[in-house]
């Protein structure tokens, strides 16, 4: 099975409009539907209204007295879970790909709207609307970059498709739910997955040739939950690096431009499932938003293993470092190395006394608030008041960051 420009095929790949230029922008597809000026309201780096959204699609805002809501966003319950018989080829277990293949199985959907692999460069994300179950099988895995998703949404509806279910990440769903009533479609199911340090496909290659001197080996990479990265390569080998070996600071400051550095929402908290790892000590991550939310996990019945997150560890030390070497990277200065001697045993220790599970994904979500203020205020500043909702300085107030003047609407 190919993807294919053919409407009638289970994976099909719309000729799409060009893009639209835009300032700060991750091309989710708005800009090339039919009424690009749509942007502006739907768009998450323009003005957006989180707790408005959270509203309309969960029936509430974030709570932030409700355990873990003030990271992770409005939540009915959060979940390890691994399906019992791992996917070949999915990024985790394949939760994702196989919620969506129940859905069209099921007929509860026309099509499923998400990416496929470019038959040229298996890492460049190419969106796709699948029709058979059997399509899912190609959009397995992760692929590094952003893709305009969205401009799918109208060849859809002029396919006759009225029950769409969407895979995106945070950006993508944020612009879907702004729109979604007038978009006219019967019956939507976003299943997010979490997304953070994004860059274009092109410099994602740049990030493979510093770690491999044979890159286009490499089929499958993750940032693991225990510290390290996994790689796995053509003739079947795999490694592990902990983060700390990684020559991260070989990157040009630019490496992940200022959407990725600055956006918001780690956590999908717009979609009714999101599917993600961090909080799953090495299984994934289920947190389960909305009744739509339910219905989802509900279609993988006794296929899924389902446990509670656990958490150990202390954060604290660690987002302070982070915001420390922030502040040395935001002001243009050089991050702050360890000493080569010191990283093995750093390394080693990370996993065993850091923070882990759910303690692992608050320091990750901590961290990228305070990215996103610290980022802003040096290259934006005029954006901060629309862009930096008032949970993310609720975030970043226990590290000494709080708002300046005409930074806070
Ligand atoms: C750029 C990126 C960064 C991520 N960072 C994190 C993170 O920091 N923490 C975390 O917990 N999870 C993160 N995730 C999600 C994680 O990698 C897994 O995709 C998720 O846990 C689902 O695993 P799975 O086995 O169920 O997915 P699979 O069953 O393999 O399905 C993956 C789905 O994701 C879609 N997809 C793949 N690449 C992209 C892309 N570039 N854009 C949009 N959709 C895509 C595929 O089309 C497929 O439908 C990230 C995902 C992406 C794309
Ligand atoms: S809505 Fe989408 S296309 Fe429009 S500016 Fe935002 S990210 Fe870019
Ligand atoms: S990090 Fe944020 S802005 Fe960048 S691609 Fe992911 S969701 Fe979009």
């Amino acid at each position: 099975m190919r993807v294919t420009r053919q409407a009638s095929d289970a994976v099909w790949a719309p000729l799409i409009a060009a893009a639209s230029p835009r300032d700060l922008c991750t091309d989710c597809g708005i800009s090339r539907t039919n009424d690009a000026k749509r942007c502006g309201r739907a768009c998450q780096f323009i003005k957006p209204d989180y707790a408005g959204l959270e509203q309309r699609v969960h029936g509430r805002a974030r709570d932030g007295a409700r355990a873990d809501e003030l990271f992770f966003g409005p939540l009915r319950r959060m979940l390890r879970a691994s399906l019992h018989a791992p996917m070949a080829g999915a990024q985790w277990t394949g939760i994702t790909t196989r919620i969506a293949e129940k859905l069209l199985a099921s007929d509860a959907v026309d099509a499923v709207l998400t990416m496929a692999p470019d038959p040229d460069d298996h890492w460049r994300p190419v969106p796709v609307l699948v029709t058979r179950a059997e399509g899912m099988a190609q959009c397995r895995g992760m692929r590094m970059g952003y893709a305009p998703l969205l401009a799918l949404l109208e060849p859809a509806r002029d396919a006759g498709y009225r029950r769409l279910a969407v895979i995106g990440i945070p950006c993508q769903v944020y612009a879907l739910r702004a729109l979604e009533s007038e978009l006219g479609f019967e019956r939507l199911y976003t299943i997010g997955t979490p997304c953070s340090d994004n860059t274009t496909t092109e410099r994602f290659h740049e990030f493979l040739a510093l770690i491999s001197e044979a890159p286009e080996t490499i089929t499958y990479l993750e940032f693991r939950a225990d510290y390290r990265v996994e790689i796995r390569y053509t003739d079947g080998r795999v490694k592990e690096i902990p983060f700390l070996q990684l020559p991260l600071s070989k990157l040009p400051n630019d490496f992940f431009p200022l959407t990725c550095r600055t956006c918001v929402d780690y956590t999908n908290v717009l979609a009714d499932i999101t599917v993600g790892y961090m909080g799953g000590e090495g299984e994934q991550w289920l947190l389960v938003r909305n009744e739509r939310g339910e219905e989802l996990l509900g279609l993988l019945g006794d296929e899924v293993r389902i446990a509670a997150p656990g958490s150990a560890g202390k954060r604290h030390g660690a987002v302070k470092g982070f915001l420390a070497n922030v502040r040395r990277a935001a002001g243009g200065l050089p991050l702050r190395r360890m000493p080569d001697w010191a990283r093995p045993i750093v390394g080693w220790l990370m996993p065993r006394i850091g923070p882990r599970g759910l303690e692992f994904a608050r320091s990750r979500v901590e961290m990228k608030a305070i990215e996103s203020v610290l980022h802003l205020r040096r290259e934006e500043p005029a954006r901060m008041k629309h862009m930096i909702p008032a949970h993310v300085w609720t975030l970043v107030e226990p590290y000494g960051l709080t708002p300046e003047d005409g930074e806070r609407r």
